[in-house]
């Protein structure tokens, strides 16, 4: 763990955080730097051409990463620090995205307040007037916003791709289509289920050979060489205990003391696994599957019956599959009724990604779909399924609340500019925090350019030109640097992911403002009976 560092460097440097000259002010300032640092340690990694990071841990182990959440969870402790790490936690909780764009806003604004506080306005002032900005904002986001709809498949390509930036995929795989067309086949009116969306990983492949597959693919091939390949309109029985010759009673130990014994066991064994067999078979049972073990007389019976099965299949496989077939998971084969028995186009043994696995299409319930992932290493199918669960996520949100806003920083430039007429509405304090908050936003489209080797200042420049005398569509092509129309450049994110940001952000800055004070924690405090907020016990 890295925790302290960032702590120790501030506290222990010797620049104007530390050696501080009055109470007040002096404890917000070192708050605020700290605040700021934050931002910092995220910020070039921004974009699709951020940079990574090499978080080593004290044993030594390191992990490559661009995922800002990750950045800060593993780097920061300190708790004004983690007012602002934990906006950005959050949101990759609940949106999965936008983690380093908020940090980086962060930043942004407590070094805007600083400038503010240097120039004796009150932090009450600049928080209301960052609040104000903030509601202006969302406003300025919900004007630029576009609809869309679950069946426009090229826009929610776009909003996976965007979603994805700056991971390092290789760009001939159709991943962002891969996890569009996962989430239309899984989406009902309710949305999407992201838990209905089964991720396989495949070490070995080409990445370019992950496919999507509607329906549920099982990791198991079937468990019988003589039982049937395929079995089509398939009634399924889904099981989640071994499928024994004998239905277990309980009693383990029996004893055998002679031969004849013996015989008359093994055949009331097979005349129980016969009679289990037939009330299958009277069910109209094509297939069984079942997490735990078939054993050999039960399998054998069934094989000749021509029943598919597959045995030892995971548990979560076995829920995706009882959802997707409408099957009830039963413990006990000898009980199960017609009802219990799930159903499926097809059922077959195919081969994914160079193995043998089971897969079922076309369930009565329809709403499961199958990523498998390839890629040549561990580390490579790891960062691509970390991707693809959280372009999912993105994508899910994108459908849910189906609106889109144009990102390269042109939804950010647009507030900027809007913010500075709105500015003048105010009293002169309020103004300045209003201009400021504008000023925060420009870092993103400047990051965006500087991480894609472009003057940063050049880009801010061409990009506010370029809305004022054009469309508040142009944003930064994060690759290049240039200024595109970003809705024509296809690249979007959902509404949600940025008002959501700029809200949670513009909350922590202004608690962070608000702390004029750090108490000692007295001993024997418990946190959960305090009262009142931080800094205010
Ligand atoms: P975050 O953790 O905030 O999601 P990212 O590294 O994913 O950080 O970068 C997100 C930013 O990159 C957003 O502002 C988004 O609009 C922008 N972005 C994504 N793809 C592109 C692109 N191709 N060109 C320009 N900007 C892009
Ligand atoms: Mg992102």
């Amino acid at each position: 763990m890295m925790s302290g560092n960032i702590h120790k460097d501030i506290t222990g440097s010797d620049d104007s955080v530390s050696g501080l000259e009055s109470d007040e002010g002096s404890v917000r300032k070192a708050n605020i730097a700290i605040g700021r640092v934050v931002g910092e340690l995220v910020r070039t990694t921004l974009g699709p051409r951020g940079m990574d990071k090499l978080l080593v841990d004290n044993t030594g182990m390191g992990i490559v990463t661009n995922n800002g959440a990750s950045i800060l969870r593993e780097m920061v402790d300190h708790p004004v620090a983690d007012l602002v790490v934990d906006v950005a936690i959050s949101q990759e909780d609940e949106v999965s995205d936008g983690t380093t764009t908020a940090a980086t806003i962060a930043a942004e604004l407590l070094g805007e307040a600083e400038e503010l506080i240097d120039q004796d306005i009150h932090p009450t002032t600049i928080a209301a007037g960052y609040l104000a900005a903030t509601e202006r904002a969302v406003k300025v986001l919900e004007n630029e916003a576009i609809e869309i709809d679950a069946t426009d498949t090229d826009r929610l390509v776009e909003v996976a791709k965007t979603a994805m930036a700056g991971k390092s995929i290789n760009a001939e795989a159709n991943i962002p289509e891969l996890v569009v067309k996962a989430a239309q086949i899984v989406g009902t009116e309710n949305g999407v289920d992201q838990n209905d969306v089964k991720i396989e990983k495949i070490t070995g492949g080409r990445v370019t050979s992950s496919i999507v597959t509607d329906g549920v693919v099982l990791g198991k091939e079937r468990a019988d060489p003589s039982s049937p390949y395929r079995v089509e309109d398939a009634d399924i029985a889904v099981i989640n205990k071994p499928v024994e010759s004998r239905e277990l009673d309980g009693e383990s130990n029996i004893n055998i003391s002679s031969a004849t014994e013996y015989d008359n066991l093994m055949k009331s064994e097979r005349s129980e696994a016969v009679a289990l067999v037939d009330h299958l078979t009277n069910l109209g049972v094509d297939a069984v599957i079942c997490s735990e073990d078939i054993k050999e007389l039960p399998r054998a019976l069934m094989a000749e019956q021509g029943i598919y099965m597959a045995r030892r299949v995971d548990d979560e496989e076995l829920r995706i599959l009882s959802k997707a077939t409408e099957a009830n998971i039963i413990s006990n084969p000898r009980e199960m009724t017609a009802d219990d028995l799930g159903h499926a186009d097809v059922v077959e043994e195919s081969d994914i990604g160079g193995d043998r696995k089971t897969s079922i299409e076309g369930g009565a319930g329809g709403e499961a779909a199958m990523l498998v992932l390839c890629g040549s290493t561990k580390d490579v199918v790891d960062e691509l399924h970390r991707a693809v669960t959280d372009a999912l996520s993105v994508v899910a949100l994108a459908l849910r609340e189906p609106r889109v806003i144009p990102g390269g920083g042109a939804a950010e430039t647009a507030i900027t500019l809007d913010l500075r007429n709105y500015a003048t509405q105010h009293d002169t304090r309020e103004q300045l925090a209003i201009d400021a908050f504008a000023d925060a936003l420009e870092v993103i489209p400047r990051t965006l350019a500087e991480n894609a080797g472009i003057s940063p200042v050049d880009g801010v420049v061409n990009v506010q030109a370029a809305q004022s005398t054009g469309t508040s569509t142009a944003g930064i092509d994060g690759e290049t640097g240039d200024v595109v129309d970003a809705l024509e450049a296809g690249i979007v994110e959902p509404l949600s992911v940025k008002s959501r940001s700029i809200e949670a952000v513009t909350e922590a800055v202004v608690a962070i403002l608000r702390i004029d004070d750090v108490l000692p924690r007295p001993d024997g405090f418990d946190e959960k009976e305090a009262p009142g907020e931080m800094g205010g016990f």
